[in-house]
């Protein structure tokens, strides 16, 4: 594991790459956003593509909408465009308050709108299934996204789906994969949170291929014969996750009192499940969501790399024992159950003992010349 040599995402990471001098995708991703690509031309090929679309149907276009910040502002823009979408959710089983009333809101934006839930009974042996084998808490409420979502365009046939940002460019991809305009399947693979699995790689005598249909795609070919596009709004305007939050809120989006993950209060508001899976990336990859958001600081020129190192030393995360419990009623796994199996996807090749008996990260160390309990 090494560390990026301007921010402070490891390589641990999934899909993070570092350049010859160190720098990763992300860092990258940033500079190009900032210096390289012309956002006011980007512009005006988003208004050309949308044009293209518009009026050929019932609905101009799908949005996929959670009821978060990037979704409200997914669906503001493209109303503002005068596009007329459909927004559909695939229902977190466990929508808190805020993640109700945001998603109102976002409808009340003037949207038809599908609330999708899944079975509940196979979805929890299927999750219960993943976190096992990958430790992965998100893994099936990903998959069943990616699938339903891309039925959901063949079965009203519309043609353009409109995606947030591509986390790629965001969160330090390749070079390649940051210039992708448009979602297909080998980027899901990487990037779509399902361990570089689709459904059938799930099937089992538990889990027969009719139980999980839901959670299969159509063939690739069948979406191209369709003449489907799947555009990332954030490859043609600049998508920052406080930018995004502050335009969202100006339109009725709410934050949280405090923040739920990380450093700010309008990340994970949604959905209890998100907390979880944030939490086993520290067992996984020895990070938590704050170093996301820190990373973007220092990218930001907010913070430098030696403030944002301090900032770590002197913050101690709470174990998110709330949402903990609520996932674990859903898997109908005990306590003790959920946190054998998240040890059992502590990443050894990152984390050692120290003579105390007590993990830590060496290379974090050697790094930033400290270590402490992050997580209590
Ligand atoms: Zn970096």
């Amino acid at each position: 594991m090494k560390y990026c040599k301007q921010c402070i995402m490891p390589t641990s990471r999934p899909g993070i790459h570092l350049n010859e001098e160190g720098v990763c995708g992300g860092c990258l991703g940033f500079k190009e956003k900032k210096e390289e690509i012309d956002w006011e031309l980007r512009r005006k090929q988003l208004d050309a593509i949308l044009d293209s679309y518009r009026g050929k149907g019932d609905y101009d276009c799908l949005i996929p909408v959670s009821g978060g910040k990037d979704s409200t502002w997914q669906v503001y823009s493209m109303l503002q465009r005068g596009m007329k979408p459909l927004a559909i959710t695939i229902r977190c089983q466990y929508r808190t308050e805020l993640g109700k009333k945001n998603l109102d809101n976002l409808i009340n934006l003037g949207v038809d709108h599908i609330d999708f839930t899944v079975n509940p009974q196979v979805d929890s042996e299927f999750m219960l299934e993943s976190f096992k084998k990958m430790g992965n808490p998100s893994l099936v409420e990903h998959m069943i996204m990616w699938s339903t979502i891309i039925k959901t365009a063949l079965r009203y046939d519309i043609k353009l789906i409109v995606w947030a940002e591509n986390s790629a460019l965001e969160y330090g991809g390749s070079k390649k994969d940051r210039n992708k305009f448009n979602m297909d399947y080998d980027w899901i693979k990487k990037y779509g949170v399902t361990n570089g699995t689709f459904a059938e790689d799930w099937v089992s005598d538990n889990l027969p291929l009719n139980k999980l249909q839901s959670y299969t795609m159509p063939e690739e070919q069948v979406l191209n014969q369709a003449g489907i596009e799947n555009l990332f709004l954030g490859m043609y305007m600049e998508w920052e996750p406080e930018d995004i939050a502050k335009k969202s809120q100006s339109v009725g989006f709410e934050w949280a009192e405090n923040p739920v993950l990380g450093l700010h209060p309008f990340v994970g508001v949604d959905c209890d499940f998100r907390v979880v899976h944030h939490f086993m990336k520290w067992y996984k990859f020895g990070l938590t969501k704050l170093w996301d958001n820190l990373a973007i600081e220092i990218r930001e020129g907010r913070m430098t790399r030696k403030e944002a190192a301090e900032y770590l030393r002197d913050t101690t995360e709470a174990i998110p024992y709330k949402e903990i419990k609520t996932f674990c009623s859903y898997l109908k796994i005990s306590g003790d159950e959920f946190f054998d199996i998240a040890e059992s996807h502590r990443n050894l090749d990152i984390w050692k003992k120290d003579k105390k008996n007590n993990w830590y990260l060496p290379e974090f160390k050697n790094e930033f010349g400290f270590w402490k309990e992050f997580l209590i």
